[in-house]
Order: structure tokens, then sequence, then C-alpha cells
């Protein structure tokens, strides 16, 4: 499996939480685990962004972040994944005095440790701003990306509560990573409607749309996104649970890849949402019927979407090919 829409804070294990709270002496609350869940309940992203609160908390040292990282890649590699790009906010890891960039070079660290004995597999990073931060601590994580975009950081994001501000808010910071040449990605049209999508291409650059399921497929727009060969990074449980969709049939997978707009599937977060992108293929194969082509041709997706170089993605079309097989296999089988 491939996850291109993964983030870091979300995606801790159990074991994760238990032995980082012991360590770094945090209460984990009367009611974990089952407070590291979106509830049931949840009623937007807003709430369900509230979930991030505890992990983040955990992660306020260089020690700590290396180790989360360290343990995603292995569970990921564990889980029989080929390669996954990890996503964070090195602001978000402040709160008690280590700078952005200790947390950058943390995560590469736990990143590289362990990377070193994995063969067929390979991932890397990708800084995020915040919508809901000022631009000068969002324009140092751009910075970032690019000093260590030799080292594993391979994009720019902007992440956070969409409704907060408009895309055309950020055009200095994104014109910035594009005048640095970085990659970007943009979280669009998940909170928010189509509007957000095209200003996150058209204002913001983006190659990449975190969600984007609410763009409507309009002549103009379709064209927009095949002409700048935009590519999808579909979260659909994730969704579900903020209430941008109200079921798997609303994903609007069919209809994307029927205009020849590229779409894949990722997890956005393995704890948070409880998922990952095997149970994903699983939610769309019960809805859709999903044969073993279409599964072959979402991955192939991310494979050509992700910000690494040729021979990775060589590699990684190599794996796939081998592994395609019990990937659809695991997909069918009845949980
Ligand atoms: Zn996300």
């Amino acid at each position: 499996m491939i996850d291109l829409h993964l983030h870091l804070d979300g995606s801790l294990s159990i074991e994760d939480f238990n032995y980082l709270a012991e360590r770094n002496h945090i209460y984990l609350g009367d009611n974990f685990p089952e407070n590291v869940y979106v509830p049931n309940d949840c009623k937007s992203l807003e709430e369900y962004l509230t979930r991030f609160d505890l992990p983040c908390s955990l992660l306020q040292d260089e020690f700590s972040i290396a180790y989360v990282v360290s343990s995603l890649v292995n569970r990921l590699y564990n889980d029989g994944y080929i390669y996954a790009e990890i996503r964070f906010a090195p602001q978000l890891h402040t709160l008690k005095g280590m700078s952005q960039e200790n947390a950058v070079i943390a995560a590469i660290s736990g990143l590289n440790f362990a990377l070193k004995d994995k063969e067929g597999f390979d991932a890397n990073l990708i800084l995020c701003c915040m919508r809901q931060s000022p631009v000068e601590v969002n324009m140092h994580a751009i910075e970032l990306a690019d000093k260590y975009r030799d080292k594993k950081v391979v994009a720019v994001d902007l992440a956070g509560p969409e409704a907060f501000l408009t895309g055309d808010h950020y055009t200095s910071l994104f014109d910035e990573a594009k005048k640095r040449n970085l990659n970007i990605i943009i979280h669009a049209g998940e909170a928010c409607g189509s509007e957000e999508v095209i200003r996150a291409v058209d204002l913001l650059h983006a190659q990449r749309i975190g969600h984007g399921v609410h763009l409507e497929l309009t002549k103009e727009n379709i064209r927009k996104m095949t002409e700048n060969r935009i590519t999808f990074e579909f979260c659909p449980t994730s969704n579900l649970q903020t209430t941008s969709l109200p079921d798997y049939k609303a994903v609007p997978i069919r209809e994307f890849d029927k205009y020849g707009i590229a779409v894949t599937i990722n997890s956005d977060n393995m704890t948070v949402s409880d998922t990952n992108v095997l149970k994903e293929f699983r939610h769309l194969y019960k809805e859709f019927n999903l044969q073993k082509y279409e599964v072959r041709h979402f991955l192939t997706n991310s494979i050509n979407a992700s910000f690494t170089d040729y021979a990775t993605k060589a590699m990684l079309l190599n794996e796939l090919n081998k592994k395609i097989d019990s990937y659809y296999d695991l997909i069918i089988k009845e949980e």
C-alpha cells in the first residue's frame, strides 16, 4: 500500500501513547484510549481537530518526535506498505521551547533510522503550515523545507481549519514556496467548497490537493485540474467523520477518475480516524465493487504523484507489480 496523506500526530500507536506519556510525565486522561479516536458523533472538522491536542502534547522534544516517526515507519513496513509521505507541522512541537528546525531534524533522524534496514520501501516527510498561524511562523516552515529538501523533506502543505481564512490570505507564503521550487500541497475542498480548491490551484500553486472532494466537476474545472496535472488525495473515512461527506457512496472517486483527474486513496490519520489504506480500499470495494485493475490504477496514481525521484518510482512500480495480487486478496477478504 501507499499513503501520500498521512499526518504524524494523528497516527501514534497506543503503545507510543503509553510509552511517551510515562517518559514525558503526561496524563493521558480517564478515558484513554477512547479519547484518541474521533467520537462517533463528531460534528465537524473543527471538532475532529481537537483530537490532535493530546498527541501533540507528547511530542515536544527531539527524542519523542524521532521515536514516533520511527515507530510509524516500522508499522507501515510491517503492514506491507511500499511508500509513504508523512506530514507534520513543526510549529506544533515548539510548546516547550524546541525550535521548528530541531523538530524537523529529529523527524529526519527518526526516519533515516527506521529506513536503514528496509528493502522495497521508502518514505519521505512533508512540512505543514497551519491556516490559523502567523505568516512568519509558517514562512519558517517554508524555509526549513527548502533547507532540508535533500534530506527527505519533499514538500510543504497548508493544513488546519479550512474555514478559518480563504486561500487568498496565504498567497505570499506559497509564492515564496513556488519561488524556492518546493512541491506544494493544499488541504482544500474538505470543510469548504469547490472555490477553495480553485484558489489552491490558481493562487497557491498547489500540485496536490488534500481531499478536494467538493470540487464541482464543471468543464472548466476538469480542464484546469487535468491540464495542471493536479492529484487529489482522498481520505474517505476522515471525510465521513468530519461530516464533509454523508457516506462512502458519496466519495466521488468514479466521477473524478472518469474525467481523467488523478485520485489517490489515503488514510489521513491512522489513529484519530482508526483506519489505514487497506481499510479505505475495503470500504470502496464494498461500495463500488472496485476491481483489481482499478486498485492498481489508484496505487499507480499514488506512485506518479509521489514527490520522490525516478529511481524510487521505478522501484515502487516494481514492488506494486509483485504485491498487487496479495493487496487485492486482502481488500476483498471479509474482516
Ligand atoms: Zn489531512
